[in-house]
């Protein structure tokens, strides 16, 4: 059997999302229904003395997959950590639904409608599948303390966290559950048992929890196996489908991401080289040859 990062069978998540279970997010428990677009606007962002984007303007249309796409280095991940907070960009506007979230806190931009999945199945292998799920349920505004939010126990000092989304949030866990039936089984199970297929939809469905308008995937088919990498392809293109999320996919793989996208931007050396429809991109002899590996 092919193996996942971290070596554990990768052949064991499969990752259910058509029918009837899929759908029930759209009545607000899953991700948001509200599409809105993402618009970025000059993003100029960095590390100490370097410029990793250079100027960058993009959109990725409400409810619909748009492909960032780019070699090693191009800085795919710092326009997605640019957008998410997790650094500050030094110049431009992110616009989610007309509003600028570029400069706010991650915690800010969460709460705003926008979930980043980082590059590399950021589970927190120490918790079970629940308690990493709960984490996503943190950004909720409810009268219920985010510690006990997360953990489901009072808060330490005896301290109460009053209010009464208890039972939201269950519905919220039931129809991720319901949607992820591998998460499901194992729910009382470490993450460190999951394999990288079920760790990916792990951190998929944390984001989920956040009740995004817009997702932030970054390389989710990175050390899958192929039929995995197909089962997130799925995932990936029913949430922006049926549930009408805008998503912003960075992938190494260009061929794949094309494969579901509907529009795709290419990056080299932090500046876009290219804006097209995914169809039209992938049929680039040249762009493909120079910047996509296929
Ligand atoms: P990859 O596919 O390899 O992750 P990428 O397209 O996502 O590449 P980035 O990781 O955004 O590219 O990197 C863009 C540029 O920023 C590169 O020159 C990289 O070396 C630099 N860089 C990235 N992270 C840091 C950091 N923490 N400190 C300094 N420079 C960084």
């Amino acid at each position: 059997m092919s193996s996942g990062p971290d070596g554990a069978p990768a052949g064991a998540g499969h990752v259910p999302v058509s029918g009837d279970d899929a759908r029930r997010g759209a009545n607000g428990t899953g991700p948001s229904n509200r599409s809105a677009p993402l618009e970025i606007e000059g993003l100029v962002a960095g590390y100490g003395g370097v410029t990793a984007l250079h100027d960058v303007t993009l959109t990725a249309g409400a409810g619909a997959i748009t492909a960032v796409l780019g070699a090693n280095g191009a800085g795919k991940t710092t326009l997605l950590r640019a957008v998410s907070g997790m650094i500050k960009p030094r110049r431009g506007r992110v616009l989610l639904g007309g509003h600028d979230v570029a400069g706010r806190s991650p915690e800010q931009v969460v709460r705003a409608g926008i979930a980043h999945v980082p590059e590399g199945q950021g589970v927190i292998a120490e918790l079970t599948v629940e308690e990493n799920l709960r984490i996503g349920m943190m950004s909720w505004p409810s009268g219920l303390g985010r510690w006990r939010a997360a953990t489901g126990q009072q808060m330490p000092g005896g301290q109460q966290a009053a209010g009464s989304g208890r039972a939201e949030r269950a519905a919220a866990l039931d129809e991720a559950y319901g949607r992820f039936k591998p998460l499901s089984d194992r729910r009382r199970k470490l993450a460190s048992t999951l394999s990288g297929g079920e760790r990916q939809m792990l951190v998929i469905a944390r984001a989920l929890l956040s009740r995004p308008r817009v997702l932030l995937l970054d390389e989710p088919s990175l050390g899958l196996a192929p039929q995995i990498m197909a089962q997130v392809m799925d995932l990936v293109t029913g949430l922006s489908r049926e549930h009408g999320l805008t998503i912003v996919l960075v992938e190494q793989n260009a061929r794949e991401a094309l494969a579901v996208a509907d529009h795709g931007v290419v990056l080299n050396l932090g500046r876009i080289v290219a804006s097209a429809d995914a169809s039209t991109l992938a049929a680039d002899v040249t762009l493909r040859h120079h910047y996509l590996g296929f």
